[in-house]
């Protein structure tokens, strides 16, 4: 990242943990398509096999160096002085910073902006008017623990109805899609993607291979991690 510094504890602006690209995007329905990503910082939920702790674990990581804060016009300038058209807001959960997160969908309004999330904040209306497209990750049992935290009802319902939000299922074996149907059919969740935990390509594309006749089967959309089948692990891309 490149941006000037400033201080994760003081101050207005965002707290971004990294900005990057160009690079693809790895996942779900905009796979393959060069983008600019923005991280957020902090996180709602605590996910054993969370693959960004440095956004919300700090008992491993110092908040002061691994977060920054930035005002939406610099964020805004960083993206503008790059080429690709597809911005994606990532975490951690960029929702606990919606109202800032609105400023910056609207000062990028020439730019497709697409926000990742756990699906467990009500968005409003502003921002879903501003974004093109919500990526909604719900977190099963086995990934992120008890339901009362990672499963939001009001979240979840708004979601499904915005019309704008795909709905992404980070799943470890194919036993778990019982688990994202009763999401699925409780929520009327509408353009579900399966993706396979993993963070090396050999983990992506065995689960991937695990996975693929059931996901046919039961009508959903199949997804790689597209920079770990490229890059392995590697932060940043
Ligand atoms: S919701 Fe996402 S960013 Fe937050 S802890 Fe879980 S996996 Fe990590």
């Amino acid at each position: 990242m490149s941006l000037s510094g400033g201080d994760a504890g003081a101050g207005k602006g965002l707290l971004v943990a990294e900005c990057f690209g160009p690079t693809f995007q790895g996942e779900g329905p905009s796979a393959g398509q060069q983008s600019l990503f923005v991280r957020f910082s902090r996180c709602n939920l605590h996910c054993p096999g969370c693959d960004t702790p440095q956004t919300w674990d700090w008992s491993r990581f110092n908040p002061r160096e691994v977060s920054t804060r930035h005002s939406i016009e610099d964020l805004a300038a960083w993206v503008m002085a790059r080429t690709p058209r597809l911005v994606v807001v990532t975490g951690g959960e960029p929702l606990l910073q919606q109202s800032q997160l609105v400023g910056l969908v609207q000062l990028l309004s020439g730019r497709r902006m697409e926000v990742e999330t756990n699906g467990t904040v009500v968005p409003q209306p502003e921002l879903i008017e501003s974004v093109a497209a919500f990526n909604v990750s719900p977190k099963l049992e086995a990934f992120a623990g008890p339901r009362d935290r990672r499963i939001v009802p009001e979240a979840l319902s708004a979601f499904a109805a915005c019309g704008r939000a795909r709905f992404k299922f980070v799943v470890r074996e194919a036993a778990q899609l019982d688990e994202v149907a009763s999401l699925v059919k409780r929520f009327s969740l509408p353009e579900v993607w399966i993706m396979p935990e993993g963070t090396s390509s050999e983990a992506v594309l065995g689960g991937m291979r695990g996975l693929a006749d059931e996901v046919l089967e039961r009508g959903w959309n199949l997804t790689p991690r597209l920079h770990t089948l490229l890059w392995e692990d590697e932060r940043g891309r």
